[in-house]
């Protein structure tokens, strides 16, 4: 696992299963160059994330963190952002005042719907419907410029609901937004162990990714510290195959690339 980086993790501040140092050290052994943190920041206010009053409580841990390895690995301090329209302001307000070298922004709701946790709704409107309703969110998070990367781009595929036409010319939009605002999109592996048992995105939209020229980064979606780098051998094989040959390595929002 030289050479690679895992950015999508997470620990007990936010929902996942083991402290930032267990994390750190199961990403030593796997040989990783560098593990991020991106634990979950919601303005609602929902189980599975930090509230901003908890954040200096993060920082503090993952600094520390940081000093204490920094002679075995690079740790990197970012956040998974729930992306809610209209909120650009209190988004912005909470990643000015973090020192983050990377933010994710992700679709975990659709309007007052968390669809990625509840599943009462699929089955309401058209999957077609679903899925534009979906991705004209993504196409606003992309361009309100707030973050660095996209998170689990195709995510409400997640419990294998697939839309009943042909929906390439809705990738293709949105890809042609992503690559204006100038984003990375991750390759999560954790889609492998949803119900979908698909990266998140899958291979028809990496190839509509790098046919934009837009570039990719490397994740696993932690939550425990088994899942870091999960199934990173077929990643790159399907990164290679899809055309890409390096991956963005982010330090205090600045880019870097790693070659595959
Ligand atoms: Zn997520
Ligand atoms: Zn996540």
């Amino acid at each position: 696992m030289r050479g690679l980086v895992d950015y999508h993790t997470h620990s007990l501040l936010s929902d996942g299963q083991s402290s930032y140092e267990d994390m750190v050290c199961a990403a030593i052994e796997k040989g990783l160059d560098e593990i991020g943190f991106s634990d979950h920041v919601c303005l609602k206010p929902v189980i599975w994330a930090l509230q901003e009053i908890d954040l200096p409580v993060m920082t503090h841990q993952i600094l520390e963190i940081k000093e204490k390895y920094s002679h075995l690995i690079t740790v990197r301090y970012g956040i998974e952002l729930d992306y809610f329209p209209g909120k650009e302001e209190e988004l912005s307000r909470i990643i000015n005042s973090l020192p983050l070298d990377y933010v994710i922004g992700s679709l975990h709701f659709i309007g007052e719907w968390n669809f990625d946790g509840d599943q009462s709704l699929y089955g309401k409107w058209s999957n077609d419907h679903l899925y534009a309703m979906y991705y004209n969110l993504v196409r606003q998070a992309a361009a309100s410029g707030l973050f660095d990367i996209i998170g689990h781009l195709d995510i409400i595929k997640k419990f294998a609901v697939y839309p009943e036409s042909d929906l390439t010319y809705l990738y293709e939009e949105t890809a042609g937004v992503i690559r204006q605002s100038g984003m990375v999109v991750e390759l999560n592996t954790g889609g492998f162990d949803r119900p979908c048992a698909e990266f998140n995105p899958g291979p028809q939209w990496l190839e509509i990714l790098h046919h934009h020229g837009i570039p990719v980064t490397l994740t696993s979606d932690a939550h425990h510290p088994d899942q870091i780098a999960r199934h990173y051998q077929s990643a790159i094989e399907l990164l290679k195959k899809s055309g890409y040959r390096e991956i963005t390595t982010f330090n205090r929002r600045n880019r870097g690339v790693l070659r595959i």
